[in-house]
């Protein structure tokens, strides 16, 4: 008998867990999780999702949210290598889309200088269910023809974003913008963008987007901050800047979201 055989390889897929509502996870996401041996979970997935997982499954917990204790990025990625190689089928699962700010890339592009090969499967990104929760959509052909993925939180390290350009191409292109991360550093944000953008642009913020607890305000650009200290949002939250919210100024906004944020319990299969 050969004992000296390599283990078989096992398997990576990165999927998106979605926004927060299990419901919007894809079926894709669903099989995935259901062939998984091994999942690592991040801090921003519901843990509801893990209902389709296998008995059996080992869930590992390995949040890293900006500020809290967490497990270091490069202990995950060591984590993935060995249960891939130790046969595993590993499932990562990433709040949102794994591609939009959530280190998927810097993920697969590690695996893949370990030779393991890493299928993305595709989450809705929060952003996208923030403005939907709202009843606006991220473009309109007379309010705005792009829209544009930020964070507010540069890496380490890394030059800060120059808030007042980026405020300066979204007016002058007629851009919805979208701040993931940002509100621990909302006033450098609001700041740089006044200088570019008029004090009177609607910005909207959206906490924990297509969960039960999900809230929101809207206000205008320089009215950011004390909206943010009076309402007491905080994260996970984006920011939504732009005309697109202009489309809806003539509804109830707290109306609309209470409509469309219909109880979780009647939406939920089964
Ligand atoms: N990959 C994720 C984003 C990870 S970065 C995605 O595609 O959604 C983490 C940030 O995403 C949070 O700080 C917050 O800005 C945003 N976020 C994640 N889930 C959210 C939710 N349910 N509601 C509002 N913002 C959320």
């Amino acid at each position: 008998m050969n004992t000296t055989t390599t283990p078989p390889l096992g398997t990576c897929t990165l999927v998106g867990a979605g926004p927060g509502d299990p419901e919007l996870l894809t079926l894709k996401a669903v099989k995935a999780i259901q062939a998984a041996t091994v999942l690592l979970v991040d801090d921003l997935v519901n843990d509801e999702v893990l209902t389709w997982a296998r008995p059996g499954a080992r869930i590992v917990h390995v949040g890293k949210r900006g500020g809290c204790r967490s497990t270091p990025q490069a202990f995950i990625e060591k984590l993935m290598v060995t249960a891939v190689r130790e046969g595993e089928h590993v499932v990562r699962l990433k709040g949102g889309d794994p591609f939009i700010f959530g280190r998927g890339g810097e993920e697969v592009e590690h695996l893949r200088a370990e030779g393991i090969a890493c299928q993305v499967v595709n989450g809705i990104t929060a952003g996208l269910a923030a403005v939907s929760a709202l009843g606006v959509p991220l473009t309109h052909r007379d309010h705005a023809h792009g829209v544009v993925f930020m964070t507010g939180h540069a890496k380490p390290g890394h030059a800060a974003m120059d808030w007042r350009a980026v405020g300066a191409s979204a007016h002058a292109l007629g851009l919805t913008l979208v701040v993931y991360m940002g509100v621990g550093a909302a006033d450098q944000i609001a700041a740089g963008l006044l200088q570019a953008m008029p004090a009177d642009t609607l910005v909207a913020i959206i906490e924990n987007a297509s969960r039960p607890e999900q809230r929101h305000a809207t206000t205008r650009l320089d009215q950011l901050i004390s909206t943010l200290t009076s309402s007491g949002l905080g994260s996970p939250a984006v920011i939504v800047v732009g005309d697109v919210l202009r489309a809806m100024a003539s509804r109830d906004f707290a109306a609309a979201a209470a409509e469309l944020a219909a109880p979780q319990e009647k939406r939920r299969l089964g």
